[in-house]
Order: structure tokens, then C-alpha cells, then sequence
């Protein structure tokens, strides 16, 4: 996706630690042209699968899928919370997470209400490092008896194993730019 390459390339910024700062538009501001294009993107990849629900995890991923599902006939979002609250009240699905950027464990929780064995579902995520995120997410949908369409990741960082990881499991992945390379202020790009 050439727009977001393009804008990866001018905005982001590399960080300690493999961290890709990508805040001006992604992940804390968020251009909206720019993740309709990205919804757009992903339902052409997975125009193939009658989508029921998109999953993912906050707090990032919430403003990308909450508009690509826009563009899947506003099928409902539902997101992980990593909190416990009195609100979630009802039987919950939960699974752990190691935060990449954080480095902590947490659990994550579904209300188990919101996922059910009819469902068809679509994850989506900001990042795709270690996989640690999507590995909770998808742990969810199992525990649900939904079952799993695929991922669809916004930048997935390649020399991180999350995607092999996931991929050499079956699980489809579909990123729609892959870094090959972070290094020396330089990024490079899977064709
Ligand atoms: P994983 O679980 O695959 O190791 O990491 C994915 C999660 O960590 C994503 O939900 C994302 O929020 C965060 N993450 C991983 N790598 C980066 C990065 O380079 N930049 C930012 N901003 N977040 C990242």
C-alpha cells in the first residue's frame, strides 16, 4: 500500500528497542483519510470472507477498526479490554498478553456475549511484532467457538517472528506493509 509507505516514510519515527513511532497519524493522531484508505484495503483483501464482526485490542486498534468496518457493512467492533472494571459483569473470555511496547503482562477480556460460534471473524491490530497481541485475540475467538477469518495488520514488522510464527500455523495474516529493515534511520519494505 503505497500511501501508507509513503507516510511511514515521511512521519514515522524509529525508536530504542525496535519501536516504530508512527503517533501523528496512526495511533494517537489519527488521519482519518488515511484509515479509510486503510479499511478500504482490508476489505479488498478479505472480500472473499462474509466478515460478522471485527475484533481487536485497546486502545490502539480501536479508531482503525472501528472505521474499516465501515467498509464491511458496519459489522459490529468488539475490543479486548486490559482492564478489569465493574462493567464487565457478564461471563468473560480472557487470555494474556505481553505488551511489546510495554513489556507487561496482562490479562484481556471479551465479554463472552459479544462472540459466538456464528460468527465470522476479523482481527485487527496497529503492529504486528512478536504476535503476542494477535495470539490473545485469537486464543478469544477459539474460546468462543467463532471462528477466525484472518488478521488484518496495518504494519507488521518482518524482522520480528510474530508473522512467520502465526503464518506458519495457518493463521491467515494479511499486513498491509511489511518493514524487512529498521535500521541507521533507514526503513526498508518487503515487496
Ligand atoms: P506484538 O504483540 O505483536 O509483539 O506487538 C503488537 C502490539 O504492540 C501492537 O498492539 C502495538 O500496539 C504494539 N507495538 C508493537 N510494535 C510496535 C511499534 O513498533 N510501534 C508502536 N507504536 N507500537 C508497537
Amino acid at each position: 500500500m503505497d500511501l501508507l509507505k509513503e507516510r511511514i516514510l515521511r512521519d514515522g519515527r524509529m525508536k530504542e528497542g525496535n519501536v516504530l513511532k508512527v503517533d501523528s497519524f496512526l495511533n494517537h493522531q489519527m488521519d482519518i483519510k488515511l484509515l479509510n484508505e486503510i479499511g478500504k484495503e482490508f476489505k479488498r483483501r478479505f472480500s472473499d470472507e462474509k466478515i460478522t464482526k471485527i475484533l481487536t485490542i485497546e486502545a490502539s486498534g480501536i479508531g482503525i477498526a472501528a472505521i474499516a468496518a465501515q467498509h464491511f457493512d458496519f459489522v459490529p467492533v468488539v475490543f479486548a479490554k486490559k482492564t478489569k472494571s465493574k462493567n464487565l459483569d457478564g461471563e468473560l473470555l480472557t487470555s494474556q498478553v505481553r505488551s511489546f511496547t510495554k513489556g507487561i503482562v496482562s490479562d484481556i477480556q471479551v465479554e463472552k456475549k459479544f462472540l459466538t460460534p456464528e460468527d465470522n471473524v476479523l482481527i485487527i491490530d496497529d503492529f504486528l511484532a512478536k504476535g503476542q497481541a494477535l495470539m490473545g485475540l485469537i486464543d478469544i475467538v477459539k474460546q468462543s467457538g467463532a471462528t477466525l477469518a484472518g488478521c488484518g495488520i496495518v504494519i507488521e514488522k518482518g524482522f520480528q517472528d510474530g508473522g512467520a510464527t502465526l503464518r506458519e500455523d495457518d493463521i491467515r495474516v494479511e499486513s498491509l506493509v511489511i518493514i524487512e529493515e529498521m535500521e541507521n534511520g533507514t526503513i526498508q519494505f518487503r515487496e
